[in-house]
């Protein structure tokens, strides 16, 4: 086997609530590309190895809980940026469809786009954060430009993918907490709408921030309080609205 064909996992949740329908295995992959300000898995940014897992071992962990899956729940691949090991992944989700397994990727859209177009059969949603909308902005949130993210919205359309997608968005209280920011959300991924199911607004939260002292680095977002629950499901409910005009043709 080749070694690129090895995950180098960070960590596994078992029996997953909020990272896709129902009941899921979450496999945590090392290794992200972007800096997001308000990541609460700081320690799963470097490119460093932490645990190996062939595809074999991967489907066998994730047999394991099949019987609580039921019809909705699965197996998801976050991070990290998963999309960032493209080789285990293309040797593993064969794999898992051929046990029957619902696959989902939580994903900034950050990957090799040739190896994209080969994955896209097997994934069955993926979770696409959306982490600004504009190209100053998500410099500004990720230290990263917004080509790539615009680039994998574009092979999904082109590749006219099977799947489905679910938007995430973090919102942090003065940046996106309004509803001009859920236009502007609404906007950039509009072209989309007939992949998309739902649209989460996710409200920022301080957990994690110790993680930050720990790796002796700096949280800019220090000053900022968590975002208001019950705001951000408003905002939310605005913006879905306007995935529902859309779907409804008006
Ligand atoms: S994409 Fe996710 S893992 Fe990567 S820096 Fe941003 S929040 Fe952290």
């Amino acid at each position: 086997m080749r070694l690129s064909n090895i995950g180098n996992i960070h960590s596994i949740e078992t029996m997953g609530l909020l990272d896709g329908p129902g009941v899921r295995t979450i496999f945590f992959l090392q290794g992200c590309p972007l800096r997001c300000q308000y990541c609460h898995n700081p320690d799963s940014q470097a490119f460093e190895y932490k645990r190996g897992m062939s595809p074999e071992e991967t489907v066998q962990f994730a047999k394991r809980y099949q019987p609580y899956y039921g019809k909705e729940g699965g197996v998801t691949f976050s991070g990290g940026e998963p999309l960032a090991q493209m080789d285990y992944l293309l040797e593993t989700l064969p794999l898992l469809k051929d046990q029957g397994i619902h696959i989902a990727i939580d994903t900034s859209g950050f990957t090799d786009y040739e190896k994209l177009k080969e994955l896209l059969p097997y994934v069955d949603l993926f979770l696409l954060d959306v982490k600004a909308f504009s190209d100053a902005d998500y410099k500004k949130v990720t230290e990263r430009s917004m080509g790539p993210f615009e680039k994998f919205m574009e092979t999904l359309r082109e590749e006219n993918y099977q799947g489905r997608v679910w938007i995430r968005h973090v919102m942090v209280e003065g940046w996106s907490d309004s509803e001009d920011a859920m236009d502007r959300l609404w906007k950039t991924v509009e072209k989309l709408a007939p992949w998309i199911d739902q649209i989460d607004i996710l409200p920022y939260h301080t957990m994690g921030v110790d993680k930050y002292e720990t790796l002796g680095r700096t949280y800019a977002l220090e000053d900022v309080p968590p975002m208001d629950k019950d705001r951000a499901k408003e905002l939310e409910n605005y913006v879905n609205k306007k995935l529902e005009e859309a779907k409804a043709g008006r």
